[in-house]
């Protein structure tokens, strides 16, 4: 099927019915520096000097060209995510992009910055952050050592009152989560236990408030569940030395603020901590960001190269949706590999564990494989058919 042509003179995108998520990631740094933060694969609480500011990003109004190539679905927002979004382009660009935007959006932010700007970003673009979903679509984060830190021991209350600030533009904040388009999620870390009866006391009758699960290992045991052994924990907590090698294909759109597109959040977060995009990255502008006739010149050498760019007249999903082969296994992102609904609720009404990446023949060894199969105590699960 030729697909019609946008405003912008890029042909729009072919989607397939199996993409499940589209995440840009607007701006990398943040406000906090959280030591569970899962953009950094060692969860080493050194966040903060994993991402600056590299001052180049795309511009709302490129953003807004490349995202308006795939065509709006209402069951599929966009999610403006990072790092933390509201501070993209000096904290002006979400409300730019919010109007520049076609489609439904949903929004992962932490709230830190004072709330004015934010309300200020909405107010005009409400619509794209108010749809008939099952869950809130403005996602308040809440943290509460770095809030603590911040706010002192008012911080539970501090966050609540920022997310009540969030009616002034507009949007809907009730108790009911099915009735808010903004709710709070704590990550359930076991090194804060207290923190989840401190926010459900802050936040009733006021706003929504769940935990999310926490993945990533704490005190030697692993937390999450994954369909893929070891697949995150293989090098942080088993120890393995080597590589594992095998074929990982995605169900997302996965976009970094230069508008790269990766098959997944560890390809995605280590472009992006190793500064190893921005040279290509200027180079791709200048080739007016035609990634696929130029890709060998600009990342011949690279390891883990982006499948494609946003921008890229010949962009197509397809690039990003191959079966590809992976030596990097065991580094994977909890997100990627962790069992979850689907956009269709698949694990809770079907009992279908989702996963953001689907990987095949894997080359895992012979004694590992067993200790996958016994299940291991600490937390790692069984392997999954
Ligand atoms: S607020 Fe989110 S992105 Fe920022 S450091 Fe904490 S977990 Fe990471
Ligand atoms: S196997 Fe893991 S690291 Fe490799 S592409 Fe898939 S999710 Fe990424």
């Amino acid at each position: 099927m030729v697909m019609p042509m946008t405003s912008n003179g890029l042909r729009a995108l072919e989607i397939p019915d199996s993409l499940n998520y589209v995440g840009v990631f607007l701006y990398m740094g943040c406000n906090l520096n959280c030591s569970y933060c899962i953009n950094d694969p060692d969860q080493a609480s050194r966040r903060g000097d994993l991402f600056p500011n590299h001052g180049s990003y795309l511009s709302p109004e490129e953003f807004a060209a490349g995202l308006n190539r795939i065509p709006p679905r209402s069951d599929l927002p966009i999610t403006l995510q990072g790092g933390e979004p509201s501070l993209y382009h000096g904290s002006k660009g979400l409300g730019t992009l919010l109007g520049l935007l076609h489609h439904k959006v949903d929004l992962l932010v932490n709230m830190v910055s004072k709330p004015d700007k934010l309300v200020e970003s909405i107010a005009p673009h409400k619509d794209r952050l108010t749809r008939d979903a099952p869950y809130p679509s403005v996602r308040v984060s809440y943290h509460p050592d770095e809030m603590k830190r911040i706010w002192g021991e008012d911080a539970p209350n501090e966050l609540v009152r920022r997310c009540q600030r969030l009616a002034d533009a507009g949007l809907s904040v009730r108790p009911e989560k099915r009735d808010s388009d903004v709710g709070i999620y704590l990550v359930d870390y076991p090194g804060h236990p207290e923190a989840e009866a401190e926010m459900a006391r802050a936040a009733k009758g006021k706003v929504p408030f769940e935990k999310k699960e926490f993945l990533g290992v704490y005190d030697g045991r692993l937390y999450g569940s994954y369909l893929y052994p070891f697949s995150t924990d293989l090098y942080s907590r088993i120890g393995y030395e080597g590589s594992i090698s095998c074929e990982c294909r995605t169900t997302e759109l996965l976009i970094d603020p230069f508008g790269f597109v990766w098959r997944c959040h560890y390809f995605l977060y280590q472009a992006m901590s190793s500064n190893r995009m921005i040279e290509p990255y200027r180079r791709l502008r200048e080739m007016d960001f035609r990634f696929s006739e130029h890709r060998a010149a600009l990342c011949g050498a690279l390891e883990q190269a982006p499948s494609g760019h946003i921008l890229d007249p010949d962009f197509t999903v397809d690039q990003v949706f191959a079966f590809q082969p992976c030596d990097s296994y065991g580094h994977c992102i909890g997100c990627d590999t962790k069992i979850k609904n689907n956009r269709h609720q698949s694990l809770y009404d079907l009992n279908i564990p989702h996963t953001s990446v689907i990987i095949r023949n894997l080359q895992l060894p012979d004694f590992l494989m067993r200790r996958a199969e016994a299940g291991h105590p600490d937390g790692e699960g069984k392997i999954h058919d």
